[in-house]
């Protein structure tokens, strides 16, 4: 699966790149680099400081069947 960019909600600033599955994200700038699998990552925009969200599907299912399981 090829990788899609990530960006910026409000701005369309670049923030990074996700696996075709949804799963990794690949965060690169300067000397930083990271690389996140699974669960929920936010990123502020460089530019415009937006939050921006990422979630996996599973981990959000996951999250979903715990709540309902307080009820
Ligand atoms: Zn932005």
């Amino acid at each position: 699966m090829e990788d899609k960019k990530w960006t910026c909600k409000s701005c369309k600033a670049f923030l990074g790149f996700v696996s075709g599955d949804g799963k990794t994200i690949r965060v690169k700038y300067k000397d930083l680099y990271l690389y996140a699998e699974g669960g929920r990552v936010r990123l502020l925009c460089r530019k415009c400081g937006t939050e921006n969200e990422l979630i996996d599907e599973e981990y959000r299912k996951l999250l979903e069947s715990k709540l309902s399981e307080r009820r």
